[in-house]
């Protein structure tokens, strides 16, 4: 089911049907783009980027990530069950990896980071096929290399931490050259998953409060930030003080 914010669509997936679809599209056998939409994203690319806003409508999957995006579809009357965050997702997704046999290629982050990270996840899920990986600071005149060797090493799951948009932009323009493939961005998740980077602690996450925590340890971040009461206000004024839209999917 899926419905549209500004334009936007994103699927009302729960985690685990989230996880089902990814699945049904590797059984396809195509090249395909997910992409976990946060609010700093939707707001740039409904206020100043209709390219983005292109690329978000092209994707095969879009999953609410974060509070912000489960509370815009509330007011917008159409309530998302969950939310359903990129690094959750692929922490599922590499779960899921493991036990079908698919082959999984970690690209982006500082050079050693990819790597460390999919040492992580092998020693987590033991049997995890890793196709390969690379740092995510190649010049725009190796990237046609890159392109390449993730091509020859034929993964069925791409994951991309080049940071939002870029590594968006990244699969949008190289992932039907690529093959067979469902490629999705992951922000941060490769510094998470190496150790490099905590994640904000449980009971954070439970209070939904993890992007203070992430604030807290990434001060540099407040700037970014600003676009969230940008965000919240344009939700209201669209959809909110009695104005919901009707109801989709
Ligand atoms: N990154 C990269 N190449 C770049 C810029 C950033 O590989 O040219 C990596 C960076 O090392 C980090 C990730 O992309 O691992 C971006 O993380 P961030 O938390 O900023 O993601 P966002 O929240 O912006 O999606």
């Amino acid at each position: 089911m899926r419905v549209e914010l500004f334009g936007a669509p994103v699927d009302r997936l729960t985690m685990e049907q989230a996880e089902e679809r990814v699945a049904e599209l590797v059984r396809g056998g195509r090249s395909c783009r997910v992409i976990t939409l946060n609010p700093e994203f939707l707001y740039r690319a409904v206020s100043a980027e209709p390219l983005l806003l292109e690329l978000v409508r092209r994707a095969d999957l879009v999953t609410a990530d974060g509070e912000g995006i489960v509370w815009a579809g509330r007011v917008a009357g159409t309530p998302f069950p969950e939310r359903v965050t990129g690094i959750d997702l692929m922490l599922r997704l590499v779960r899921r990896a493991a036990a079908e046999g698919w082959r999984v290629y970690l690209l982006g982050s500082a050079p050693g980071v990819a790597g460390e990270a999919a040492a992580n996840l092998q020693r987590k899920y033991p049997g995890l096929q890793v196709a390969g990986t690379h740092h995510g600071y190649f010049k725009p005149d190796e990237e046609e290399l890159v392109v390449r060797q993730v091509k020859q090493a034929a993964p069925q799951l791409l994951f991309v931490a080049l940071g939002a948009p870029r590594q968006e932009l990244w699969i949008d323009r190289h992932v039907d050259r690529i093959g067979p493939v469902v490629a999705m961005g992951v922000g941060g998740s490769f510094d998470v998953v190496a150790g490099r980077v905590a994640r904000a602690p449980r009971w954070m996450q439970r209070m939904k409060i993890e992007w203070l925590g992430r604030l807290i340890r990434e001060p540099s971040r407040w700037r970014r930030m600003l676009v969230l009461p940008k965000f919240a206000w344009l939700v209201l004024k669209t959809y909110g003080f009695g104005k919901r839209r009707q109801r989709f999917g």
